[in-house]
């Protein structure tokens, strides 16, 4: 439930007043001193749905209202991720889109969400929210004309997204949430929709259980070490169901045949449970790679890929935006996952040992999707080696999906090895695995990318997700299909575009109008003049 106190007041530092319990569940908001019945107009919030959140919601006037994020379980540090529903609403203009017509003030509603954990954010680059409703089921963004994000006095100064929007259906529930949701049931149903075409080349295990038995001991034990409030403890043990954490291996049955030499690509997804668009792109891989593209065919007769779609299911379900249930950053425990605190990722690191310890297997590529709140574009992470060659070999990748993907930036990769950064898989496999294995955080942005100049952003949709998806798997071909240590030569070679560009370079310099692409100069210039130097055949 809300937490009806109004203190007003909330930051990065949770005070113990501000202390959010829940989420709100049916929720009507009622003027101050109003003792009847609700009526038409009373909203009603609601978050207690897979992936909801929203914490609470103060009255200012009827039509304005402050909401506050629920933070992360256990983890009062992250408020990023909402996704909540609003229904009695008072129909005010028959317009869908929240346009607000001049003159007729009385028929928007504004909404503050006043609690972010974060200062930066594309909401100042015209990122707007997400809505849909009942009878229009289609997501779409609010007009970014109608989204403010400013830092508000009433508020501590915190940064406060406010927006607009006008209610037109009266029997309409709606429903708005930060990026487009991909729940844990959504992935369940494709998974197994996959698995019913019975597919000899697609192979899905369990290989773990988000709780493990017994570790419901050490969540109350958590709760002694990170003190949350009674509700939330309630909240949580009722969450305490088992999870999966699905491992899809997709590959020609050959491959599989005892003793069979396997070249292995291992791709995982939503580590970070509010990074949804990381699900989209890890859908548009899967796709492609089952599809009957001759592309498709090619990489399964020649690789094998593992994945792991979704690292962290109880997040995905209870609506977080970093953490795990029990309010861990599961992409800073790479070094040392714990079997009971951190089932899942232990079970993928576990999985990986035993292929790099199998001298048949050889694990060439790793790569974990995640989104991004501050950049444009989709853009990857990647290792700093003191081997100049393996640093070179590594920036091919990149350079390879740039050419494939107009949504993809070279220019906003960079490769470091930042200390904030220990403890991801990048990092930890880079430091683990051979010379001839690479690996990548691949990153997409929340909002849009870059095409041909600051001014020309375009919003990212679910189909543009899964579309970098698909260009990320067929990148593999290009790169192996280039790659001398290959010693068949893939084939077929495809007529695309990118045949028709000279490689590694990379005429467009997509990314350029992103405010934080200076972020590594010395870095990106380095890898950028390596690679122009790199022969690869
Ligand atoms: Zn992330």
């Amino acid at each position: 439930m809300a937490e009806r106190s109004r203190t007003a007041e909330t930051g990065s530092a949770i005070g113990s007043d501000d202390i959010i319990a829940g989420n709100v569940s049916k929720y009507t908001v009622l003027p101050a001193g109003y003792c009847g019945q609700p009526k038409k107009g009373h909203l009603i919030f609601d978050a207690c749905f897979e992936s909801g959140n929203l914490g609470r919601v103060d009255h200012i006037t009827e039509f304005e209202y402050d909401l506050f994020i629920r933070p992360d379980t256990c983890n009062p540090r992250f408020r990023v991720w909402f996704n909540f529903t609003v229904e009695n609403v008072k129909e005010s203009q028959s317009l869908f889109g929240g346009l607000i017509a001049k003159g007729t003030s009385k028929s928007r509603v504004i909404f503050n969400v006043v609690n972010f954990s974060k200062t930066k954010s594309l909401y100042r680059d015209g990122m707007a929210p997400m809505v849909k409703s009942t009878s229009r089921p289609k997501w779409q963004r609010i007009p970014s004309k109608n989204v403010y994000y400013y830092r508000c006095p009433d508020h501590r100064r915190n940064y406060v997204m406010s927006f607009a929007f006008c209610f037109d259906r009266e029997d309409d529930t709606y429903q708005f949430a930060y990026c487009y949701p991909y729940t844990y049931t959504r992935l369940q149903h494709y998974l197994d929709n996959l698995q019913r075409r019975n597919m000899d080349y697609f192979c899905r295990e369990l290989l773990g259980l988000s709780v493990l038995p017994g570790s419901h001991l050490l969540s109350l034990h958590t709760f002694l070490v990170f003190p949350v409030a009674v509700d939330l403890q309630v909240l949580l043990l009722q969450q305490l169901q088992k999870r999966q954490l699905d491992l899809l291996t997709i590959t020609s049955p050959a491959n599989l045949r005892p003793g069979a030499e396997q070249k292995v690509v291992f791709i995982t997804a939503r580590v970070h449970p509010g990074e949804t668009p990381s699900s989209f792109v890890c859908q548009g891989i899967i796709d492609f790679l089952v599809s009957q593209h001759p592309i498709a065919k090619v990489l399964r007769d020649h690789l094998v890929f593992k994945i792991a779609p979704m690292l962290n299911p109880d997040g995905v379900y209870l609506g977080n935006y970093r953490c795990s249930l029990m309010g861990f950053d599961l992409n800073r425990h790479w070094a040392n996952p714990s079997p009971w605190a951190h089932p899942t990722l232990h079970g993928v690191k576990q999985l990986i040992i035993e292929m790099y310890n199998n001298p048949k297997i050889n694990l060439e590529f790793y790569i974990d999707i995640h989104a991004h709140s501050t950049m444009m574009n989709g853009f990857m992470y990647g290792n700093i080696f003191e081997d100049e060659e393996r640093f070179q070999r590594q920036a091919v990748f990149p350079k390879l999906l740039c050419q494939n993907a107009e949504d993809f930036s070279y220019s906003s990769t960079s490769f470091n090895r930042d200390a904030v950064k220990a403890g991801t898989g990048r990092r930890f496999l880079g430091g683990l695995l051979n010379d001839t294995s690479y690996c990548y955080t691949l990153e997409v942005s929340f909002y849009s990318y870059i095409l041909g100049g600051p001014t020309s952003a375009v919003p990212y949709t679910e189909a543009a997700y899964m579309k970098l998806g698909r260009n990320v798997a067929r990148t593999f071909l290009d790169y192996y299909r280039l790659n001398s240590l290959v010693e068949r030569p893939l084939a077929p070679t495809p007529k695309s575009r990118k045949e028709k560009t000279p490689l590694f370079k990379c005429t467009t310099q997509r990314g350029q109008g992103n405010s934080h692409a200076g972020g590594k100069p010395e870095k990106r210039s380095q890898a950028h003049r390596k690679d122009q130097s790199l022969s690869m055949q």
